[in-house]
This record gives C-alpha cells, sequence and structure tokens, in this order.
C-alpha cells in the first residue's frame, strides 16, 4: 500500500524530467492537485443541500515557468503531447485536454488579471472519466500554478471558483462546484461539509488509521445518464413547485421536509414524491453520517452509505444492475465499512470503506463474480484521504 506515494513521487520527478527536457529550463515551481471521492450527499448540490467530498493520494502534477513572450506552451505528459498557443487568442483547443487549462487562463483573463506567458508539463495518476474527477484536478493545478507563478494573490475560494466556471464555460461541462472544491480545501484525515447552498463549509474527522477507501470501478457508463440527470433536476423542481402552493417562503429542496412531502407531493405524484423523499432524506442521513464521526463511530457512518444507496437505487432510480451488484456482493463482507453508489450514477465507480487487511481479498473475491454476472472487467482503485492543492 505504500506502493501510492513511491508512485506519487516518481511521477514528479519524471514531469520534472520531462520539462527540463521539453523546454530546457529549471526555474520552475511544482504544484500538486488531488482528485476527490465524495463518501455521502448524492444528487444534494443542485438542491441546494450537502455534500460530503475528500481528497485523495491520487493527483495531477504540473511543472511550470515564466516565457518572456506571451506564449502558452503546454505539454501532456500522459499523453505526450504539446500544444502551444498565444495568450491574445485563447480559444478552445479541438484537442479537449488543453481546455481544462486554457479555460482556467481565460477566467484569469476575464477577472482582468494578466498571467504572462508560460511553459508547463502535466501528468497524472487520477483515472480518468472514474468519477475521482481528473478534470477538477487538471484546472486547480493550472489556477494554482498560475496564482503562485505570477503572484496574482487570489484566494482558495476565487480560484474554485473559477476553475469550476472554466469548465462549465470553456469545456462546456455544467459541473457544480464540489469537484474543485474538494480538490482545493481537502485536509489530510478530514472530510469537507460543504453547503451547496451558502457555500460554507466544515471539516470533520475522518479516523482512516486501519482503513482504505476502495472504488469499484463497474466500467460502464450508461447512456441514460444525462438525460436521466435533466430529468431528476426536473422532477425535483416539480416538487419545490408543489410545496410552494402552500409555503411560498420555500425556495428549494433544502427548505423542504417530510411532512410537506407527505402533505402536498405525496397526493399530487408518486414518482415526484419518491425522488424528493431521497433529496431530503439523504440531507439528513449526511448530517447524521457527520455526527457518527465526531463520535468516531465509522460503523455507523458505514450503514448510513448503505442507507444512501438504498434511496438512490431504490427512490431516486439512479443506480444500475452493475452498480447494485457490487454494493449487495460486498453488504455482508468481513471488513467492509459500508459501500454506496458514487456520482450521478448508471454506471462508474461504488465507493467502499475497507479495513486494510480485508482489501486485497475483498478485490480478488469479487472480481470473477463481477465478470461471471455482468460479462465485464472490474477496475480497483485504492485510496485514502489526503491534502488538498499545494506546492511540491
Ligand atoms: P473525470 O471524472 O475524471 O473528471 P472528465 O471527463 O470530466 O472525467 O475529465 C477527463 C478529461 O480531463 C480527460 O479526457 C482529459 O482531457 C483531461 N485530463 C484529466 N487528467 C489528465 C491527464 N493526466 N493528462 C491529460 N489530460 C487529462
Ligand atoms: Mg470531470
Amino acid at each position: 500500500m505504500s506502493m501510492t506515494t513511491q508512485t506519487a513521487s516518481d511521477l514528479v520527478i519524471r514531469v520534472k524530467e520531462k520539462f527540463q527536457q521539453v523546454f530546457g529550463d529549471s526555474a520552475t515551481l511544482t504544484v500538486r492537485s488531488p482528485g476527490r471521492v465524495n463518501l455521502i450527499g448524492e444528487h444534494t448540490d443542485y438542491n441546494h443541500g450537502f455534500v460530503l467530498p475528500a481528497a485523495v493520494d491520487k493527483a495531477i502534477y504540473m511543472v511550470v515557468s515564466r516565457r518572456s513572450d506571451d506564449e502558452v506552451h503546454l505539454f501532456s505528459f500522459d499523453l505526450d503531447k504539446a500544444y502551444t498557443c498565444s495568450l491574445n487568442e485563447i480559444v478552445p483547443s479541438g484537442l479537449h485536454w488543453p481546455d481544462y487549462l486554457l479555460g482556467v487562463v481565460q477566467q484569469l483573463q476575464a477577472l482582468g488579471l494578466s498571467p504572462g506567458g508560460f511553459n508547463c508539463v502535466f501528468g497524472g495518476e487520477i483515472p480518468l472519466g472514474a468519477g475521482l474527477s481528473s478534470s477538477a484536478a487538471l484546472e486547480c493545478a493550472t489556477a494554482f500554478s498560475l496564482n503562485e507563478l505570477f503572484g496574482l494573490g487570489l484566494d482558495t475560494l476565487t480560484m474554485v471558483k473559477l476553475s469550476q466556471k472554466a469548465e462549465n464555460v470553456f469545456v462546456g461541462v455544467q459541473c457544480g462546484i464540489m469537484d474543485q472544491f474538494a480538490s482545493m480545501f481537502g485536509r489530510k484525515g478530514q472530510v469537507i461539509r460543504l453547503d451547496c447552498q451558502s457555500l460554507e463549509y466544515t471539516y470533520f474527522p475522518f479516523r482512516t488509521e486501519g482503513i482504505r477507501i476502495v472504488l469499484l470501478d463497474t466500467q460502464v457508463k450508461h447512456s441514460l445518464a444525462s438525460s436521466e440527470y435533466n430529468t431528476r433536476r426536473q422532477q425535483c423542481e416539480a416538487g419545490v413547485k408543489l410545496v410552494q402552493q402552500h409555503h411560498p417562503e420555500v425556495k428549494s429542496l433544502r427548505d423542504v421536509d417530510a411532512a410537506m412531502l407527505s402533505a402536498y407531493v405525496a397526493p399530487a405524484d408518486e414518482v415526484i414524491y419518491r425522488r424528493c423523499s431521497y433529496v431530503v432524506e439523504e440531507n439528513a442521513r449526511l448530517l447524521a453520517a457527520t455526527e457518527d464521526l465526531l463520535r468516531g463511530d465509522i460503523a455507523a457512518f458505514g450503514r448510513q452509505l448503505y442507507g444512501s444507496h438504498e434511496g438512490l437505487s431504490k427512490k431516486y432510480e439512479v443506480s444500475c444492475p452493475e452498480l447494485d451488484f457490487l454494493v449487495e456482493k460486498v453488504r455482508d463482507r468481513e471488513g467492509v465499512i459500508g459501500a454506496r453508489m458514487m456520482g450521478g450514477g448508471f454506471g462508474g465507480c461504488t465507493i467502499n470503506l475497507v479495513k486494510d487487511e480485508a482489501i486485497d481479498g475483498l478485490v480478488e473475491w469479487i472480481t470473477p463474480l463481477y465478470r461471471k454476472a455482468m460479462d465485464k472487467e472490474l477496475k480497483a482503485y485504492i485510496g485514502q484521504i489526503e491534502d488538498g492543492t499545494s506546492l511540491v
């Protein structure tokens, strides 16, 4: 398991060497920006609720230096590809990967700041598109690097917001703020309770001694994901409208309780009722889960994860057979403390809290079971909670 740190420092060395080789320049700055997990609080962000993310020990490493002209020279270590453009014309590259960096440059310019020309090499160990938010890590790495390199004087929250906006506006993905927030604000051994309504945040201790986060990647992404996501958002809004007829002060599901749902939504629409109940319950579950952490009761915390999965699967209906299979199988497995699907649903990973000594056995046991049942190869990522974006 100490392999993780070994690999990370190897990667930093190799990215630095690549920088030297590509740019022949050693006056550099190196930044580490991690991926994230969300322990509980799914589909709550757009309902002005709570999420409970943490940064992990898988990161992007970015090496940068100033240039004397106004050019931007980017090099992807993992793809072994370069991209160059001028600061005076920051437009989508047509290549996808440079856009995460260029989007941040554009947002800095939109704030009236003038980062200068720079050289950049970056490489990462965050699996792409697996739900660990490699994209947010890349944006946050860029914002942090340029802030340091040009002394822009930005505070962390501003960098979070502009990184999110880069993804929204430049890459064209309508993500919420959680991913960038967790990558930047993460702290070793702690989870962040983020209030998506006020952006207030609180750290809670996550005693990870002897416990790791294991992500089991279904390796599927069902095509329903984006249309169903939009439908869920509409159903939640429809629920809010029904309550508003009696409580005009209600603005989102954050202001709604179970009694209001039974009184005004249940009689009108059974499906909308189930969707809204899930969201209201998930917020309550998350708050209870943070109490569990304060008491140091990781077993109780784990049960909240199963509760979350149950709600996502049965009431919110965003799971799929692969995710349900993985959660059901681990439920009675020795050493597994909790599990649920993570992310928007219809594929992606389950997040599992597993005792160290049980991890190898778990992965060896479930991989062939999954193959047999689903005819697909499972992937497992093992991690723990680490600090957010920082200088190396
Ligand atoms: P995720 O869930 O990991 O955020 P996304 O699809 O949002 O998945 O972002 C993945 C994209 O981010 C990749 O397609 C690539 O363009 C970019 N990216 C992330 N990490 C790297 C990396 N190490 N090297 C190059 N591009 C990367
Ligand atoms: Mg992403």
